[in-house]
């Protein structure tokens, strides 16, 4: 019933003006003859991560990267469109020669990216071609029904905000996962302010369990269409794109502004709210704090937020990340309602304690 509605409501929107316009009906089969030979020209292991990078880079990778140079040479000018202004820079108020710390973050961002690129052929290798499995995707020349897509991009992104929400805030910031939460804390958490990028920046280990297993697992549940899963990882390329730029302007999607504001909350608050991308599973379970979601709060921000003396050239030196003081306190300045119960405060030593 529910995929008959969706479908019939979909064939409506898409057929109809097909019908009236040839040039569409053109588009869609030279479209469609693409994908065909694509899907016959490559095994499905192939095809999948193919698609993949393709999209990463698209949707993240390039625009990121652009973004971040753009930062970094041109500050004057991307400090006007930055959410903080200058505090808003990868590299603050340094000049370029003092901002190697800024290129290892974007070098670890991308090698990131990449790995979990590299998992997912993996494990597409290990199942398929090992076990003799089916493929985690449908990698087929048929495209799938309209009522197809949507409930498959409605519940795969459903299901990732939920899993990112709960693995974010019981694995990466809780004190039963002290060799986890240390290392997101003293990786992703040493970042002054969210940039371009950084979406993918953090110890590897906290990294897959964040964005990958959110992102993978989902798809791999419902078996997408591979056409579906490349939509979907395009909204959520999109998402990461947008919501770690520091940029106020030309959010394409509304709600972008939003999430970026509340990423940038996550980090001042070192971790003691939003844990989810959209909020949504932030508000269900009391952890929202949308102190900042509109842009004019941000001019109140002061950059004694930020630890100038942590940051990414703390990798590896066991060194924990911002000050524990500060973090308990920053918690609860959103409103009593709107700081979350659980969550590490880091101290210098880099050991965590709990913070009510
Ligand atoms: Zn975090």
């Amino acid at each position: 019933m529910f995929n008959s509605i969706f479908s019939l409501s979909f064939l409506m929107v898409f057929l109809l003006p097909f019908m009236f316009n040839w040039t569409t009906n053109l588009s869609a089969a030279f479209f469609w003859l693409t994908w065909t030979t694509f899907v016959f020209s490559f095994s499905p292991t192939r095809v999948e991560i193919l698609g993949t990078v393709i999209v990463r880079v698209i949707f993240f990778a390039l625009p990121s990267t652009i973004m971040f140079l753009f930062d970094m040479f041109l500050p004057a000018a991307a400090s006007v469109f930055k959410r903080r202004g200058v505090e808003g820079l990868p590299g603050g108020r340094k000049t370029l020669n003092l901002r190697q710390r800024e290129f290892k973050v974007a070098g670890w961002s991308l090698l990131n990216l990449a790995t979990s690129i590299v998992l997912q052929g993996t494990l597409e290798l290990f199942f398929h071609h090992t076990l003799g499995r089916k493929t985690m995707l449908k990698v087929s020349s048929i495209l799938p029904f309209p009522g197809t897509w949507a409930k498959h991009l409605l519940l795969g992104l459903a299901l990732r905000g939920l899993l990112s929400y709960l693995l974010h805030r019981f694995a990466l910031h809780h004190e039963r996962s002290p060799f986890i939460s240390w290392r997101h804390g003293t990786w992703h958490h040493c970042l002054r302010v969210p940039y371009p990028l950084t979406a993918h920046y953090d110890h590897p280990l906290p990294y897959l369990i964040h964005k990958f297993i959110p992102m993978y697992l989902p798809a791999a549940l419902f078996r997408f269409h591979a056409l579906v899963f490349f939509v979907y990882l395009a909204i959520i390329s999109i998402e990461e794109l947008f919501s770690h730029c520091g940029y106020k302007l030309f959010y394409p999607i509304p709600g972008l502004g939003g999430i970026g504001a509340r990423v940038e909350r996550h980090i001042d608050d070192n971790g003691h709210c939003n844990y989810s991308p959209w909020g949504f599973w932030d508000l269900l379970a009391g952890t929202y704090n949308g102190n900042g979601d509109d842009d004019d709060d941000d001019d109140n921000h002061h950059h004694d937020h930020y630890n100038e003396g942590s940051g990414p050239g703390r990798l590896g030196s066991g060194a924990g990340g911002r000050g524990g003081g500060g973090g308990g306190g920053k918690g609860g300045k959103g409103g009593g309602s709107k700081s979350m119960k659980w969550g590490p405060t880091i101290s210098t030593g880099g050991t965590l304690s709990r913070s009510s």
